[in-house]
């Protein structure tokens, strides 16, 4: 299972990775399916969430097998695979790292041996107390030793260690003691749970098969299985899924505060959040966009693939023609070879290549969802004005990125965000456009028809809904360097 090449793969446009996001989960409980196969291709359609590994777990009753690995869904997988991981359910899982790094050991789901069997669990989220939870975890085992670095590892220890009579109370007892953001689903040989933070920062959604229920992180996983949308699992839920159906019980009082990037940039444009489908949302702060930053241009173009609806919206406001501009390279993303040199110079032309008959001798109006470090855009902005583009008006589908994501999706450190230390003006400068535009907060959020205190806004104004630790500073590798300082 484990390559022999080593553990990391590498981004091949070099360090500008724009926002990642902490990972995509699936869960299916449908006795008859070929239930791996389902997760795969929950997965597969979840895959935009985490690149850099994958896993599926099975449970036949009996046994529960995980098979995880470095690497896109595609690559982890052989039909050969699925076929050995038989069973009546399964859970999945496409990881970004949040919290530790990018190596097979930290791969999920994580698997545990527990007194009723065995657990195995997927996350979405990054828990903001990890540091008090390992400390109980290694109060309740003296002897545990770590082998992940993941906040998910500990969770999942601290489930296994609970003197509890079965799953469902260690979960129960354990899932109040857990701050931050999760969307869990996890399960024994013979029940599926899922679970969500009190605030649901991260989406997960219920669905069901005609032979049974499937738990999604987007309802574009229910989707791809044929899945019918049953509904969102509410912030502050539990819920269990065996032969007797579906059992939902609270385990704490609901506090939305979901996040407001999925939105922006994250999920699917397929998927539907809090009722929200999220194209027409795009397209609405698109609109939105050209409305608050206008520009006297020829021709309004998309940075595709996410920026795409809001150009869409920016030029249909406007009354400026669309039009693609930048052709994407869809199959570029992770990969195990390492670029040369010389190709890695290419930069930003390895995923995006300008249609210079398209562009030349135009004023182009340039749409992006985010600007987080400012490389991509400086990239951009140098590649269209060498495609022949007159003028370059740059437009954000998001409020400047200020502030670090503690809930589990990595932008950079407040350091590197580029609207951190610039303001508009110094930013328009240093990507070298003619002007800069992006919408406001209040436009943003009016877009999603989502009341403001029911989102999480805080990359954009440092307002953090849930409480941050000072000790958070350390990163997402504060498990690695814990252990160096033997703490
Ligand atoms: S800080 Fe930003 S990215 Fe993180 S959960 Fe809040 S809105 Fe989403």
């Amino acid at each position: 299972m484990r390559r022999p090449d080593g553990l990391l793969n590498h981004n091949v446009l070099g360090e500008d990775k724009g926002p990642q996001d902490a990972c995509g989960v699936f869960g299916v409980w449908a006795p008859g399916e070929e239930v791996a196969k389902l997760t795969f291709y929950g997965l597969y359609a979840l895959q935009h969430r985490g690149t850099e590994s994958a896993g599926i777990a099975t449970s036949d009753g009996e046994r529960i097998l995980v098979y995880k690995d470095m690497g896109l869904v595609s690559q982890v997988f052989t039909e050969g695979d699925l076929a050995t991981l038989k069973g009546n359910l399964a859970i999945g899982h496409c990881r970004y790292s949040t919290t530790g790094s990018s190596t097979w050991v930290n791969a999920q789901p994580t698997l545990r041996p527990t007194k009723y069997g065995t657990l195995a669990l997927a996350h979405n989220g990054n828990l903001t107390n990890t540091g008090d939870l390992a400390e109980l975890v290694q109060k309740l085992d003296a002897n545990y030793t770590r082998g992940a670095t993941t906040d998910t590892e500990i969770m999942t220890a601290l489930i296994a260690l609970q003197d509890s009579k079965n799953l469902e109370a260690s979960a129960l007892t354990v899932l109040p003691q857990l701050e931050g953001a999760f969307s869990l689903v996890f399960m024994d040989e013979h029940t599926l749970y899922a679970a969500r933070d009190r605030h649901g920062v991260r989406p997960l959604v219920l669905g069901k098969l005609e032979t049974g229920w499937v738990v999604a992180s987007e309802s574009a996983g229910l989707d791809i299985v044929g899945a019918a949308f049953v509904r969102e699992i509410e912030p502050g839920e539990f819920i269990s899924i065996d032969a007797n159906g579906v059992r939902s019980q609270k385990w704490a009082e609901s506090q939305p505060k979901g996040c407001l990037f999925e939105y922006v940039y994250l999920a699917r444009p397929d998927t539907t959040i809090a009722g929200s489908g999220i194209h027409k949302t795009r397209v609405a702060i698109g609109a939105q966009l050209a409305k608050e930053q206008p520009a006297e241009a020829d021709l309004v173009i998309p940075v595709p693939e996410s920026g795409t609806p809001a150009a869409i919206g920016y030029a249909k406001e406007s009354g400026i023609p669309f039009g693609m501009g930048l052709v994407k390279n869809s199959y570029v993303g992770r990969t195990f070879i390492q670029p040369s040199q010389t190709i890695r110079q290419l930069g930003i032309r390895l995923k995006l290549n300008p249609l210079r008959e398209i562009i030349e001798g135009k004023r182009i109006v340039v749409v992006d969802d985010s600007i987080v470090r400012g490389n991509t855009q400086r990239a951009i902005v140098r590649m269209l004005r060498e495609a022949g583009a007159r003028e370059i008006h740059v437009r954000i589908s998001s409020p400047p990125v200020k502030w670090p994501c503690y809930y589990g999706i990595d932008f950079a450190s407040r350091a590197e965000l580029i609207a951190h230390g610039l303001d508009v003006e110094e930013i328009r400068r240093s990507i070298g456009a003619d002007s800069l535009g992006y919408v406001s907060l209040e436009g943003l959020i009016s877009s999603t028809q989502v009341p403001s205190e029911r989102l999480c806004s805080a990359c954009f104004t440092g307002e953090y809904p849930i409480r941050i630790p000072e000790d958070l500073s350390e990163g997402k590798m504060r498990l690695e360097i814990t252990e160096v300082h033997g703490h």
